[in-house]
């Protein structure tokens, strides 16, 4: 099939890239010149592992192509599909600007019947918004499809390929048989293509990662208590999980949920939910305790120096808002830098993948360092802020020398056990342990 993809950022090229694999002719959009230029150049603009030999494999071939003239593609595709960002607007609702925008131009360059598929996760109700907006230059046949991304960053790839289920929000017969034709390579295993009418599946994105949103609120306030009783919430959350009906995924307590998802995604279906007189009691108290939590890490720092943090140096490893991708978007570490700098500290960071990233936004207000040691030497603690794999089984005997006397460590993700690192002479402070 020929595709087109519109935004070509985290989803999108995911989406291209994936979609090129299973034998069909992607070209991706975007506005952004530059990145389209590095991405035809062969250069990956996100890091996600297994993504960049895809892509280069497609590349070459020739499946996969990247421009920033739609114009130019639009008319032999029979998919476009809608990868564009739905940020929060001031009230908290997902701003649909950038959808309508394209909707608004795709139905200027319409000729003939073809599928317009939204990927990016909308209030409900945007299915027909896009179809107005398309409607206002074209009056042709034409389908508006809602299908809900939900791969995690950091197991993109994974996830596109073997999804857990792909939902599909359309009522018509035409548009269910191309998109099942479309996605039949991606669920040879048994698992299911839901096709539902558009309002549901628009709503089932955003259920699903309020769902998961409220998992890790309610753990992290379980950790709170675990903290005032004395017991150990690993071992609690263990207990937990053991429930099949429970899981146990999601259950561990930390700094707080971030990403470019869950923060939007919680407050724009607590505003939809108010704008149709449902005041959502649960949701918003799972944003209160986030933004509780995302404090809570640098509280027990000021109260280890006793408030004052002025002249204090700090090492903070894990920049990413989750390990394995280079993305800060709402990462609970950006808000610790800019904590300890207003306090007068000074901070040295170092993340595997998102270095550059956290230099774009910081320039020399931090320092950086080339690995997880140099970070740490002559520090008067270690903050650890991402959960990457490199992190939890370090070179204690490197982190000692490094460290010298002053060996202090605040795990916002509980990679330590707790009497294993005491016993090497560290002072640890973690989430939900004694
Ligand atoms: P992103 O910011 O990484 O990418 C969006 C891209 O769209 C950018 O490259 C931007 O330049 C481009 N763009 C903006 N306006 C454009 C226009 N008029 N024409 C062409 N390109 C344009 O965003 P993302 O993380 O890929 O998220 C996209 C959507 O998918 C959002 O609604 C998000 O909530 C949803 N989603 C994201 C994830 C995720 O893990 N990132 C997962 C599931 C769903």
């Amino acid at each position: 099939m020929n595709i087109v993809v519109v935004g070509t950022g985290y989803v999108g090229l995911v989406t291209g890239t994936c979609l090129a694999e299973t034998g069909n002719k992607v070209t991706c959009i975007d506005i952004d010149k530059s990145k389209i230029n590095k991405l035809s150049g062969g250069a990956i603009t996100i890091y996600e592992p297994g993504l960049e030999e895809i892509f280069l494999r497609n590349l070459k071939a020739g499946r996969l192509v990247f421009s920033t003239n739609l114009e130019d593609v639009i008319s032999g595709a029979t998919i476009i599909f809608l990868a564009l960002p739905t940020p929060p607007g001031a009230d908290g609702s997902a701003d649909l600007k950038f959808i309508l925008e394209v909707s608004l131009k795709v139905g200027k360059l319409l000729t003939d019947y073809k599928i317009i598929v939204n990927k990016s996760t909308v209030p409900v109700g945007t299915a027909d918004k896009v179809r107005v907006a398309i409607s206002e230059n074209y009056s042709g046949l034409f389908d508006v499809v809602s299908n809900p991304e939900f791969l995690r960053e950091g197991v993109a790839v994974d996830d596109f390929m073997k999804p857990d289920r792909i939902v599909i929000g359309t009522t018509s017969e035409r548009a269910k048989k191309i998109m099942s034709e479309l996605y039949s390579p991606f669920v040879r295993q048994g698992n299911p293509i839901l096709f539902m009418d558009e309002r549901s599946s628009e709503l089932t994105k955003y259920a699903s990662n309020s769902f998961l949103a409220t998992k890790i609120s309610f753990m992290n306030e379980i950790s709170q208590i675990c903290e005032r009783v004395g017991a150990n919430v690993d071992l609690v959350r263990l207990g937990v999980g053991s429930d099949e009906r429970i899981g146990k995924s999601f259950l561990f307590p930390g700094i707080g949920y971030g990403g470019s998802c869950f923060p939007k995604d919680i407050k724009a279906l607590i505003k939809s939910s108010d704008e149709v007189g449902y005041d959502f009691i649960i949701l918003k108290a799972v944003e209160r305790v986030n933004i509780f939590q995302r404090k809570y890490l640098i509280e027990k720092v000021k109260s280890y120096f006793k408030d004052d943090l002025k002249g204090k140096h700090f090492a903070i490893w894990g920049l990413s808002f989750k390990p394995n991708t280079d993305d800060i978007r709402e990462a609970p570490a950006l808000t610790i830098i800019e904590e300890l700098l207003s306090l007068g500290a000074s901070i040295c960071v170092y993340d595997p993948e998102a270095m550059a990233n956290v230099k774009n936004k910081f320039g020399n207000r931090v320092l950086y360092a080339d690995n997880q040691y140099k970070a740490i030497v002559d520090v008067d603690a270690l903050i650890i802020a991402t959960e990457w794999h490199e992190f939890r089984t370090p070179n204690f005997d490197l982190m000692i020398k490094s460290m010298g006397e002053k060996r202090v460590i605040f795990d916002g993700r509980n990679l330590f056990e707790v009497e294993a690192i005491q016993k090497l002479g560290f002072t640890y402070i973690s989430i939900g342990r004694k």
